[in-house]
């Protein structure tokens, strides 16, 4: 196991533990480094700060921004940003900007369904009103019974192609590299195994991210399978990355892996954490 995590959610986004109970269960579950990487937004750094000095774990700011490349969503994720940097804040609150509207297009179509009342309805799944997610409308369909789970709502309603995906333009990859770069961080591709890309793409992808000073690659995640974790440490050696861990931890409920739970990187790795530390 490893006891570094460097992706994770809280309230502050589509996470379901506020930062300190986050932390408080990261610490327990053995994670001595822990990165808080809320979609589009850095609110919950500072109460997740307090508890990891409570707790003895180190913290890592981080934020996970939403980036829409050759018209596909990638994640691009901050680790050791500066959450004061204002060129990092102006950027994220772009980013954000479209989410109330997008909320009120797929409650649109969740009426069109005959499923009434989920833009008011997903307000009592987001504490923090200015991230509203799809993962916000999914928690709202599950429990007005419409769907058994979560998953089952992105595969029936959310997803892409589905009859309530609202595609929607996110940050430039140039820009979302550029913030984290400009705020003292170091920026990630998260979960590459999720993205519609093909090998070319994805090829694409990294060798762009590298060029814009993107650092590293998602090798261990949540999202991967552990036969992958190899292939993307392979690509990032090939691509001149380092690699990073990150459980992607959003639920005691929903999550398939816990915060600390996912195995050290496979040899031969860059771990992120040394380019990080190279950095302080
Ligand atoms: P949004 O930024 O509003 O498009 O929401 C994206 C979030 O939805 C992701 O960060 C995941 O937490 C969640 N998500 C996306 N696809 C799925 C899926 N198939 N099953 C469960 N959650 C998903
Ligand atoms: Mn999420
Ligand atoms: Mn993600
Ligand atoms: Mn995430």
């Amino acid at each position: 196991m490893s006891n570094y995590d460097l992706h994770s959610h809280s309230t502050y986004s589509d996470g379901t533990l506020t930062p300190a109970d986050l932390v408080e269960r990261a610490a327990r579950r053995g994670v001595a480094v822990l990165a808080l990487t809320d979609h589009d937004d850095t609110g919950g750094l500072a109460a997740a700060r307090v508890a990891a000095a409570e707790h003895g774990i180190r913290l890592i700011d981080g934020v996970e921004i939403s980036v829409t490349w050759r018209g596909r969503t990638i994640h691009i994720v901050g680790l050791g940003i500066d959450p004061d940097n204002a060129a990092l804040q102006t950027g994220l609150a772009a980013t954000r900007g479209g989410r109330i509207e997008r909320a009120r297009k797929m409650a649109a179509a969740l009426d069109g369904l005959g499923i009434a009342g989920s833009f008011e309805g997903v307000q009592r799944f987001a504490d923090n009103p200015r991230m509203i997610s799809r993962t916000h409308f999914a928690r709202f369909l599950q429990q007005q019974g419409v769907v058994k789970d979560v998953k089952t709502a992105f595969k029936r309603f959310l997803g892409g192609g589905q009859p309530c995906y609202v595609p929607q333009e996110w940050a430039s990859l140039s820009d979302a590299v550029g913030w984290i770069n400009l705020s003292g961080g170091v920026a990630v591709i998260a979960h590459p195994a999720r993205y519609p890309l093909d090998n070319a793409e994805l090829r694409a992808l990294l060798s762009e991210f590298r060029d814009l000073g993107g650092v590293a690659l998602e090798v261990v995640s949540g999202g991967h399978k552990p036969h992958q974790y190899l292939s993307f440490a392979a690509q990032a050696r090939q691509f001149g990355l380092a690699a990073s861990i990150g459980s992607d931890f959003h639920s005691p409920q929903e999550s398939y892996h816990d915060l600390g739970s996912l195995r050290a990187l496979p040899g031969g790795c860059i771990p992120v954490w040394d380019v990080l530390s190279s950095k302080c």
